[in-house]
């Protein structure tokens, strides 16, 4: 399967080792493309656990994202 953020990659071999371990990311770069693959693959629990967590989104956005 390619990796939403990056069409020349695999997914395995990209955003998937951030959305098993977000500590695996090291640069900014990184952080931005695994959140976006995140999104495109309906990752909500990513998408908040990499959210600071001053500025996660509650409940119910998570449910609104979802929807
Ligand atoms: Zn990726």
């Amino acid at each position: 399967m390619q990796c939403p953020c990056n069409p020349n990659k695999q997914y395995h071999d990209c955003c998937q080792k951030a959305h098993q371990n977000i500590h695996s990311v090291t640069s900014a770069e990184a952080l931005m493309r695994s959140r976006y693959s995140a999104f495109v693959l309906a990752n909500i629990d990513y998408l908040q656990k990499s959210h600071h967590s001053s500025t996660r989104p509650s409940k119910r956005e998570k449910r609104e994202i979802l929807a």
